[in-house]
């Protein structure tokens, strides 16, 4: 990663721990860390001039990067008989469509554009859930993590970080062998799967900007009698562990037929959940499933524009919540990237749910998108304007269209009830300047790039 060894930026405005919005904001930094934080009224000489309302990097944590290609195809048609509205599990069809046909190139130039889109929302570390393993009929490539090294690459080159969740994924549905696109997807068993991912956390030790963790893919994905091989290789590792958790109500229903009781509680038995662990959608939960989240200090990972595209459902977000797990964001299927959108759905979801307003507040949701994001990710060292953060500083603009008029005490409102991704005017990231003026400094057209990538296709 190319650095820019000690500099300094100054704050028009900024979201300072412990939380609040401060102005006229000095922010050194050393290479990839804030050294020191302090008031400064006006920007000293050299010091690089952050417009609009400063924030700490956004974590996107549940990616699948592929899945952007889907975008504007597969949001369902109204017909008078239904039949051509789509469900997850058509829309399931037309991703492994996609699935069959990547190659280390085009995932790498996809992946490249992708990561391109999310560094100009302000995102500064993606957790991608990686189960693309393989050759599209099984056959392992000659290097082996190649479609994850290809991941790596695209987020060094687009500039932000990235954890790479190499995903355990060895089953069709509960029962049922691999089959079609799948294929690719699976190891064989978790003890294979573990070897494969210890190379590539291998190959990454020494690597700042990299973690490997691991995840489940699902309980419909891995038996139960090979979870604890993938929960002893996250302990091992100290690295975090993610699982796809009861997104649709099919899974719970072949879960309960299966083994009797639900997904969260059959990963509650296996050891799945804990402090480390992030379940990502975890819609339909019942209260005890609610309780072994919570008590576990499991954090949760909502994706709303996802599972409102997929008509997955409202999870019981704000119960979750207030019994004690974290909660955190993510863009998943790409149907819009942009971490602003996904916060105050979070919100206006439950208001819609509970009729009821004021579940969190702004600086809550900000965290969320922050703090809360990169330590799921296993960053715990960023997601905050302080002395000793990863130096990860987004601007917001005030003056577009949707944000001007702003009570500058209360920005960090503006920013997350009206703010989108595109009024995010420069991002500074991992101590490097990546995007000015919305365009990326490195990767120039994010456009055109998205375009020929998914034209490929
Ligand atoms: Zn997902």
């Amino acid at each position: 990663m190319t650095t820019t060894g000690a500099t300094a930026y100054w704050c028009e405005l900024a979201w300072v721990p412990p939380g609040e919005v401060a102005s006229g904001v000095l922010v050194h930094v050393d290479d990839t860390h804030i050294t020191a934080v302090e008031r400064a009224a006006t920007p000293p000489p050299r010091a690089t001039r952050l417009p609009g309302l400063t924030l700490p990097g956004l974590a996107n944590v549940h990616s699948h990067a592929f899945h952007r290609a889907l975008r504007g195809r597969t949001h369902g048609v109204p017909t008078a008989t239904g039949a051509g509205r789509g469900s997850f599990w058509t829309w399931r069809e037309r991703m492994y469509d996609v699935a069959r046909r990547l190659d280390p190139d085009t995932y790498h130039q996809l992946a490249r554009a992708v990561y391109g889109e999310m560094v100009l929302a302000g995102i500064t570390c993606v957790g991608e859930f990686h189960y693309l393993h393989h050759g599209p009929d099984g056959t392992p490539y000659d290097e082996p993590n190649v479609m994850a090294e290809v991941l790596v690459a695209a987020a060094r080159e687009a500039g932000l970080r990235i954890t790479v969740l190499d995903t355990c994924y060895l089953t069709g549905g509960i029962g049922a062998p691999l089959s079609g696109a799948q294929m690719r997807f699976g190891d064989g068993d978790a003890e294979k799967w573990a070897t494969r991912a210890d190379q590539l956390r291998g190959a990454h030790a020494k690597d700042h900007d990299v973690v490997v963790g691991a995840a489940v893919h699902s309980v419909r994905a891995v038996p139960p009698h090979e979870l604890a091989t993938v929960v002893s290789w996250g302990h091992a590792s100290h690295a975090p562990l993610h699982v796809h958790l009861s997104e649709q109500r099919r899974e719970n229903a072949d879960c309960e037929a299966a083994y009797g009781v639900s997904p969260t509680a059959l990963l509650f038995e296996h050891g799945v959940l804990g402090p480390r662990t992030t379940a990502v959608h975890a819609t339909h939960l019942d209260e005890g499933g609610v309780g072994l989240l919570a008590g576990t200090e499991t954090t949760v990972c909502l994706c709303p524009t996802t599972e409102r595209d997929l008509a997955d459902g409202i999870g019981p977000a704000s119960s979750l919540s207030r019994a004690g797990s974290p909660l955190v964001l993510g863009s998943d299927s790409h149907a819009v990237i942009d971490l602003f959108e996904e916060a105050r759905a979070l919100e206006l979801d439950e208001r819609l749910h509970t009729e009821e307003r004021g579940h969190w507040s702004a600086p809550e949701l900000l965290t969320a998108m922050s703090e809360s994001g990169h330590r799921a990710l296993g960053f715990a060292d960023a997601g905050l304007i302080a002395p000793g953060g990863w130096a990860d500083l987004v601007s917001v603009r005030l003056d577009s269209v949707r944000t001007a008029g702003a009570d500058l005490g209360r920005a960090v409102d503006m920013a997350v009830f009206a703010g989108t991704a595109a009024d995010v005017v420069s991002v500074v990231a991992s101590g490097c300047p990546v995007a000015s003026n919305g365009h990326h400094l490195r990767l120039g057209d994010v456009g055109a790039l998205l375009t020929s990538s998914i034209q490929t296709l």
